[in-house]
């Protein structure tokens, strides 16, 4: 027998198996469904030009050979990312854990709650070390978030300037992703140099400051603040977290936002991401903040419990009136993170705060000692060294001696401290810079800090080894993710992340590279990169690709970017209306108008497709003005449109760009190219269709693919300013990347086609299985759905006063999370089984379904009470079935064994139906005190 291949591993279905699927739908085999499914239209018949599959080991040989064709250097080039020692106990608990990294965003709050603690953790770390009150959870980069406080104040200002002004002393892609996001709202950037005296504007909406400065100079912005505030301006400060352990926090000298990452807690710089960012705001201002916000609500029995927060802001919600386009985040990398604070605890960070600080100030007193000029007399971790003429040189003979410093210019040197930094290290830069060591100095930092942080007992309650492996198990226990059963999640691809393709972003020749590192240090990753954009390019049918954007909601912004610019580049810079279907993903509007586009909406028709008459309508209202239009492929609901190509085509015939939302890429990988069907530019989700995990809310990466008249627009690179970029680093979360990689290289072009395929037949299994107990809401053109399908519950809502909310919360009770609820149709349940689940899995949630039905029909019948069922009163705790009481008019065995449910795998959750508006009204979004939890 020959051993299985990878692909065999992948997709769940066995042949066998799927021909008993087969037999269910009516088709004689995958390639007849599918033939039937896709349109012609549309349909590729070529050859993917890529790799053959090759085995596991011989996959992760290959990525060895990359890994070594990189060099993880001591790196002291600062700017934003810094060595870092991850405690062990956390990389192999959470980056490593399927339970965390398998986890998707905690819509469902219920079985999210350990994750949910760990992102309350991370936002009162932020707000404590910043001085602020209110922090989200999280933001993509330093530079994206520092785009986000713009517009935030932008939104919060007073004054009617359209003028943001940057400190000089800004780190550069902060800079530089800053001026992406202002030119297309109409906001003009102006940089000012504090430092030598330049004046600020008479009026400006917001300013940005930064400290440590790019050049490590820790200076006292009171005086700017102080003017900014009299101007009518918001205060942003980006600022270092590990400095803010020693230095002065933001809400302590008056910033109304810090912003910043949380990449030297522990998280790897793995080439510039995945980290978290962060961005916390001042009493007043957090019912606008972009992004996900943790908070505390309450559940059925009154007990505390953990909710997303003001949901009624985001994208999802707001459209193109949200406050962000910010979906997928940095969950895991903020877990991380925060666990770095809960391991060491205040003490711990400032011991280490203080060593780095220690190691600069030795440095700086040996180079000053040896006729060096230091250019700041006040730093916390990062130097700059005057050197005229000599720069090059300095530079040269370090990295001959294996430690990368930042080459400012001719006449000046950068060189940053970090948890990692040796007294050897600063023998080497001594050495290259030709000066003789010193003894160590301890070093003061100027603007000290006096106040108190992390306080809350969760910081000082796991320090002991085995207390913190216990409390990252108890976290992880409390929650549901893939790691225990499917998650059929609609729209979001919840398919295998195959432990071969997770292993090597832990490998330290992935993981420790700066991404300003010099070239030649960083040659298995230009590969990698190179690798990964050719075979999307190739899957994709576009001419090239930017894997840049640290999410689909970037990538969107970055090809609406590249739209935009192409019809200036033509001298039709009027061009500025955005066409959306109404059954749009809420990121497509939000970016859109980020992109300084007016979002015209196209309605769909009672199939559920593009109405191509009102698309007409539109089209022709709007041939002068028309810029894109933006449509998901197959559809958000669920089918393959025939109409697409004439769509496009009318699109093109306006002189407008088709934008085609990639994120149902799982359905064509294959079968169809957008590229070649008419397609200008897509997003692709590499957390989707190529097996980067969720990670519970991220990380994610967005690559935005073009055709070649969009090739010149795509991003560039942030530190060096030749074109504009939508991310901090030159390859986004390039850490990530080995996972898309090692999945392309498994399976090659066979295995994706078939795992296409496999993902069909498992939604279409799922579809005719269920349609005679829950409505099919959309079908294609031979009553096929593609990769998901949605069930329609509102006919059952008003027949049984049951929502879909109930089902979510049963599902629970059976041992699934919910399908994707209420998007994109109020009231209905979005399921998208993919390829990797098995037909066992399958069959145990249709049955659980089916079980479901059978209750509602219980309810309907007047068998139970609609105000006390089942149902209603969804998830049922471990605590609320033994309570000594029970008045239910169910038994006990119902609520927590229904039919079908193993009681040996059964799955508890920790908290009942929780309240959500209540905690919007009673906003909390950091620790509570430990007695709040004992009171419920
Ligand atoms: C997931 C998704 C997005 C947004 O992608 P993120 O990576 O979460 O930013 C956009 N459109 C559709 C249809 C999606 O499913």
């Amino acid at each position: 027998m020959k051993p299985s291949e990878f692909a065999d591993r992948h997709i769940g279905t066995t042949a066998d198996a799927q021909r008993r699927m087969l037999d269910v739908v009516g088709y004689g085999g995958v390639e007849e469904l599918m033939d039937a499914a896709i349109p012609e239209v549309i349909r590729w018949h070529g050859a993917l030009d890529l790799p053959a599959a090759a085995s596991e080991a011989e996959v992760l040989a290959e990525l060895r050979e990359l890994a070594a064709a990189n060099t993880a250097a001591v790196s002291m080039i600062g700017l934003g990312y810094y060595g870092t020692h991850t405690p062990g106990v956390i990389r192999r608990n959470v980056l490593e854990n399927p339970a965390w990294y398998t986890a998707y965003t905690p819509y469902q709050p219920e079985i999210s709650q350990g994750r949910l603690e760990a992102l309350l953790n991370f936002q009162t770390m932020i707000a404590d070390l910043t001085g602020l009150t209110t922090a989200n959870a999280s933001m993509l980069d330093e530079g994206t978030a520092a785009a986000e406080a713009m517009t935030l104040a932008r939104r919060s200002s007073r004054t009617r300037s359209n003028v943001y002004v940057l400190d000089a002393d800004t780190l550069p892609q902060t800079i530089n992703v800053i001026a992406t996001r202002a030119e297309p709202l109409g906001i003009e950037i102006r940089v000012v140099d504090l430092d030598a005296g330049e004046a600020l504007p008479e009026a400006y909406f917001g300013i940005h400051l930064q400290y440590p400065g790019a050049s490590g100079a820790v200076r006292d912005h009171s005086e700017v603040i102080a003017a900014a505030h009299a101007a009518g301006a918001l205060v942003t400060v980006a600022a270092d977290l590990l400095g803010l352990c020693l230095l002065r926090a933001p809400g302590e000298i008056g910033a109304d936002i810090a912003v910043g990452s949380a990449q030297r807690f522990g998280v790897p710089m793995g080439f510039g991401g995945p980290h978290a960012g962060y961005l916390a705001v001042r009493a007043g201002l957090e019912r606008s903040l972009p992004g996900r916000l943790v908070g505390v609500s309450r559940d059925a029995d009154g007990a505390s419990a953990y909710r997303l927060a003001l949901q009624t802001r985001e994208q999802h919600i707001r459209r193109e009136k949200a406050t962000s386009n910010i979906c997928t985040a940095q969950v895991l990398l903020a877990v991380m993170a925060s666990m770095y604070a809960v391991y060491h605890g205040p003490d711990g960070l400032r011991a280490i705060a203080a060593r780095v600080h220690g190691r600069a100030a030795t440095l700086a007193a040996g180079l000053r000692a040896g006729g060096v000029e230091v250019a700041h007399a006040d730093f916390f971790d990062t130097l700059t060294a005057v050197v005229p003429g000599r720069a090059g040189q300095v530079v040269a003979a370090a990295e001959a001696a294996g430690v990368n410093l930042w080459h400012i210019d001719a006449d000046r040197v950068g060189i940053s401290c970090d948890e990692t930094t040796t007294r050897a290290h600063l023998e080497t830069v001594w050495a290259a810079f030709g000066v003789a060591p010193v003894e160590d100095v301890a070093g003061d930092v100027a603007i000290a800090r006096t106040s108190e942080f992390l306080t809350h007992p969760v910081f000082g309650a796991h320090r002991s080894e085995t207390a913190m492996l216990r409390y990252l198990r108890s976290l992880s226990d409390k929650d549901y993710a893939l790691d225990r059963g499917m998650i059929p999640l609609g729209s979001c691809t919840m398919k295998l992340n195959a432990t071969t393709e997770m292993e090597p972003v832990t490998w330290p020749e992935f993981a420790n590279v700066h991404p300003f590192a010099p070239r030649s240090q960083t040659r298995g990753y230009e590969r990698l990169v190179a690798d990964v954009e050719a075979w999307l390019a190739e899957l994709t049918g576009y001419d090239a690709v930017s894997v840049q954007p640290n999410a689909g909601s970037q990538g969107e912004l970055a090809g609406l970017l590249a739209i935009r610019s192409y019809h200036r580049s033509r001298g039709q810079a009027d061009r500025d209306v955005c066409l959306i279907p109404s059954s749009a993903h809420g990121t497509n509007a939000a970016s859109a108008v980020m992109a300084g586009m007016r979002v015209v909406v196209v309605a769909c028709d009672a199939d559920g497709n593009v109405d191509l008459a009102d698309l007409d309508r539109q089209v022709e209202a709007h041939r002068d003005d028309l810029a894109a239009i933006m449509v998901t492929y197959p559809s958000t609901h669920g089918v393959y449109e025939t109409g697409i190509s004439e769509l496009c085509a009318k699109v093109h015939d306006a002189g407008g760009q088709v934008y085609v939302d990639g994120a149902n890429l799982n359905a064509l990988v294959g079968y169809a190219l957008p590229g070649k069907f008419g397609a200008d530019v897509s997003h692709l989700n590499l957390h989707k269709t190529f097996c980067i995990p969720h990670g519970g809310g991220g990380p994610g990466v967005g690559p935005v693919a073009v055709r070649s008249h969009l090739a010149p627009f795509l991003p560039g690179d942030p530190l060096v300013g030749n074109g504009h970029a939508v991310s901090a680093a030159p390859h986004g979360s390039a850490g990530i990347l080995p996972i898309p990689w090692a999945y392309l290289r498994l399976m090659g072009p066979d295995g994706l086609a078939r795992a296409t395929g496999a993902a069909v037949l498992a939604a279409n299994y799922v579809a005719v299985r269920l349609r005679e107990h829950y409505p099919v809401l959309y079908t294609g053109a031979k009553g096929l759905v593609a990769h998901e399908c949605i069930l329609d519950l509102r006919p059952i809502t008003r027949a049984s006063g049951v929502s879909v909310e109930d089902v979510a919360k049963r599902l629970i009770d059976y041992g699934f999370h919910a399908p994707t609820m209420s998007f994109p149709v109020a009231g209905t349940l979005m399921v998208e089984p993919t390829e990797s689940e098995d037909l066992v899995e399958l069959d145990r949630f249709i049955d659980a379904m089916i079980a479901i039905r059978a209750e509602i029909d219980k309810v309907t019948a007047g068998e139970w009470p609609a105000q006390d069922n089942p149902l209603v009163n969804a998830p049922h705790t471990a605590a609320s079935v033994s309570a000594d009481e029970w008045r239910h008019a169910y038994p006990r065995s119902v609520a927590a064994y229904p039919d079908g449910v193993d009681a040996a795998r059964k799955y508890w959750t920790p908290v009942r139906r929780i309240d959500g508006a209540y905690g919007d009204r009673n906003l909390v979004c950091a620790c509570p005190p430990p007695e709040a939890f004992t009171a419920g």
